[in-house]
């Protein structure tokens, strides 16, 4: 059976031209990027090429760019990093509607006793930027706010967030994991201090990531080490891997030129267009007017999202849901949530992902599986059934 995968935001193929500049690395390349010899010297050499890479897509100089283990590790460095740069500053910020990365370091450190501002999110998904600008104070340390979210799509206005909080003297991290790669980022156009990025979001492998920190930003490493990355993260390179993310940040910068991410956007538009339109009981969770172009969340009300992705399933397609497994019970999801989303559409609602590989086969081929999957299960659906019943009246 051949695979459909509309999950790209849990992670993306590696591109084979990626795999191909990564394999010297793991054969005759092996020199260690710190040794005095040529040997490890032309691998110090491809790494700084690498590094060119990565500034590159996010208009950044090549100084700038501290190569992490993943996105989790760049978002901890960077709120790690501003709590030991201001200690005598006790307030952090952030929004309701972040990844697990952010969200459970906050709340670890609300227990250890800073003060914590969720920012909350309108049914669309939308920051509120009364809320943010109005809670900002002398004592906020950093101001870390996602610039797309990964369940929605939905991509917050961080150009213009930034220079406010920039404005105020504040630290300002930007966690751009789903962002990089998808819509064009120039930093030099920006207030960000620092931004998170992940090589398995944008074809490349898991295990690397990489974080921006603008030239004059106070900064405590958080692996203490070796002098490697300047002494702002200690330990040997993955010298493959970082080959492997500059190669995927070229290759993301070809892509977005040549306009591969418009045509992305015209397949999701589809998808999600034609199972409105087919599909009764269905909306789109999130500002359709700000979003990630590989992404759409889809509520189908009165069906278990889990019911869902298990019929796709069966027929190669693999997407995921709004709903986490927690305790037993299944949650749906805090950003759904936060938005207000209704218990009982937040619990049928299914996100597609979208990457450069999707095609257009593969698009009707969902749409011609996804009408009869919701049908067949609402005819299952206790919920379904009152629902219809009340309408009727
Ligand atoms: N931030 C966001 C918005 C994400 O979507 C993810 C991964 O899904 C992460 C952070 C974590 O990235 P990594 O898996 O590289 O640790």
């Amino acid at each position: 059976m051949n695979v459909i995968y509309l999950d790209n935001n849990a992670t993306t193929q590696v591109d084979p031209e990626v795999v191909q500049a990564m394999l010297p690395f793991y054969s005759e390349l092996y020199g260690n990027p710190s040794s005095m010899h040529s040997f490890g010297g032309g691998v110090a050499a491809k790494i700084r090429e690498a590094r060119g890479n990565v500034a590159r897509l996010i208009g950044a100089t090549a100084d700038e760019i501290v190569f992490t283990s993943c996105g989790t590790e760049s978002d901890s460095t960077a709120i790690r990093a501003a709590i030991e740069s201001y200690p005598s500053k006790r307030h952090l910020v952030t929004s309701r509607v972040e990844h697990a990365a952010i969200k459970n370091l906050f709340e670890s450190l609300s227990k250890k006793g800073y003060r914590t501002t969720f920012v909350p999110v309108d049914r669309q998904g939308r920051l509120d930027l009364d809320y943010l600008y109005e809670n900002l104070t002398d004592d906020t340390a950093i101001v870390s706010l996602m610039w797309g979210n990964n369940e929605t799509g939905v991509v917050f206005p961080i150009e213009e967030i930034s220079r406010r909080v920039k404005e105020r003297g504040i630290v300002f991290h930007t966690d751009a994991v789903q962002t990089v790669g998808k819509i064009p980022i120039d930093l030099s156009r920006t207030g960000v201090d620092m931004l998170s990025l992940s090589g398995h979001k944008i074809h490349a492998p898991k295990g690397i990531g990489a974080l921006y920190l603008r030239k004059g930003t106070k900064f405590a490493p958080f692996m203490i080490g070796g002098h490697q990355e300047k002494g702002r993260r200690g330990g040997t390179e993955n010298t493959a891997a970082i080959v492997g993310l500059g190669k995927a940040a070229e290759m993301a910068n070809m892509h977005m030129a040549s306009g591969s991410y418009t045509e992305v956007g015209e397949l999701r538009d589809q998808l999600e267009n034609q199972i409105l339109a087919q599909v009764p009981n269905t909306f789109v969770n999130g500002d359709r007017a700000s979003r990630l172009p590989n992404t759409t969340s889809i509520a189908f009300e009165y069906v278990e999202g889990e019911a869902i992705l298990l019929m796709l399933n069966e027929h190669g397609i693999c997407a995921s849901s709004g709903s986490a497994c927690t305790s037993g019970s299944l949650e749906p999801s805090h950003v759904l949530r936060a938005m207000g989303v209704p218990f009982t559409a937040a619990h049928g609602s299914i996100r597609f992902s979208l990457s450069r590989y999707t095609t257009r086969q593969e698009i009707d081929f969902v749409l011609e599986k996804v009408p009869p999957v919701i049908a067949r299960l609402r005819q299952m659906s206790p919920f379904w059934k009152n629902a219809t019943l009340e309408a009727r009246g």
